[in-house]
């Protein structure tokens, strides 16, 4: 028995949808994460038992809604998402657990963000598939426990350290996704063209998945500007030539960074002389959300080793100043021990 999952929820960040793999088999990379997971998917259908629930963790846009959508699509059973950040309350939570179906999904996106009290009220739903409601208030107020039926839960994260280890530990798998390899990241790019309906050819693709950061849905994003790009100014054929003419546009350079990437190298080199420096100074500098620069540009610049974390602060590397074609101040040896890189 195969349907379509009932899509219900906070279904905001679906720009994406289009694009989106619909099954796991169509889904590129990631190939640890897909085995595990094919493995519960059919040992689930075979028993025909719910799956166990799964908690999904790494940076943003590399496939954590995409696997959370398409594993009830290959289970046929329904979906239902949410998002950490809109359920304040247990309340809110409620409706969600009353809804879902036997052996159906619910996906909470950014589960990090779960209050508190929402968190302990999911401990009993996700171990013993029951809830104890509060009705009414004061001297009067009593508890019933009632009944769910048994679905899996699937979170998304992209900071595993803000869960409380007791939610950690509820999901019976957790899984890490890295960045994508050019390779991949090109395929991802080929496959999203031809759904798109527009002619690349190999350089271009492979130019898109070099500046797009080791990330599916940036690949994407640079696709369908490259494409906006080409039908504007050109034939519609995406070349390489084309490809980077468009991207330098967008003052995407060639290491895929983009301007606020830049902007923070710039910040670190310039106002903090190359650090280091904690990261909300330089959020605060750079006027953007701390959260932002640690979730979205931090990831790939310390990736890249461009910048290192050291137990003072954020500090530019010889690579870093390379890019930004400065010459690196010399060393202070003093500062050297306290400022070992800190690895996480
Ligand atoms: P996250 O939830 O981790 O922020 P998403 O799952 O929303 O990321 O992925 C963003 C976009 O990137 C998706 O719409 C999809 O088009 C693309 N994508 C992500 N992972 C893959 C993958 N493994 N194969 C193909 N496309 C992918």
């Amino acid at each position: 028995m195969s349907r379509e999952p009932i899509l219900q929820g906070n279904q905001a960040k679906d720009d994406d949808r289009d694009l989106r793999p619909q099954r796991m088999t169509e889904m590129v990379g990631q190939r640890e994460v897909f085995e595990r997971i094919e493995i519960a998917v059919d040992a689930s259908r075979k028993r025909e038992e719910p799956l166990g629930h799964i908690l999904f963790d790494g940076p943003p846009g590399l496939g954590k809604t995409t696997f959370a959508t398409c594993i009830p699509h290959d289970l046929g059973v329904g979906l239902q998402i949410a998002s950490g950040a809109a359920l304040a309350a247990p309340k809110d939570l409620v409706p969600y657990l009353t809804n879902a179906e036997e052996g159906s999904v619910l996906f909470i996106d950014e589960i990090h963000r779960l209050p508190k009290t929402v968190e302990e009220f999911l401990y009993p739903a996700m171990e013993d598939f029951r809830i104890d409601l509060v009705l009414g208030e004061g001297v009067n107020a009593r508890t019933l426990c009632m009944n769910l039926k048994p679905f899996t839960l699937i979170g998304a994260t992209t900071r595993t350290g803000l869960l409380s280890a007791p939610l950690r530990d509820r999901f019976q798998m957790r899984e890490h996704l890295d960045f994508y390899s050019v390779d991949e990241l090109s395929k991802i790019v080929e496959r999203s063209a031809d759904k798109l309906g527009v002619q690349i050819d190999a350089d271009a693709a492979s130019e898109i998945a070099r500046r797009s950061r080791g990330t599916p849905r940036l690949a994407n994003n640079r696709l369908r500007w490259v494409r906006d790009f080409v039908t504007s100014r050109a034939d519609g054929c995406i070349s390489s030539e084309l490809t980077c003419e468009a991207l330098q546009m967008q003052g995407i350079d060639q290491a895929g960074l983009d301007l606020q990437d830049r902007k923070y190298l710039e910040t670190i080199c310039r106002v903090f002389h190359g650090g280091p420096v904690g990261a909300e100074a330089i959020a605060h500098t750079m006027n953007v959300p701390p959260d932002t620069l640690i979730d979205e540009v931090e990831p790939f610049l310390l990736r890249s080793e461009l910048v290192v974390r050291t137990p003072r602060g954020r500090k530019l590397t010889e690579a870093g100043f390379d890019h930004l074609g400065v010459v690196p101040p010399p060393e202070n040896p003093q500062a050297e021990e306290a400022e070992r890189p800190l690895f996480e």
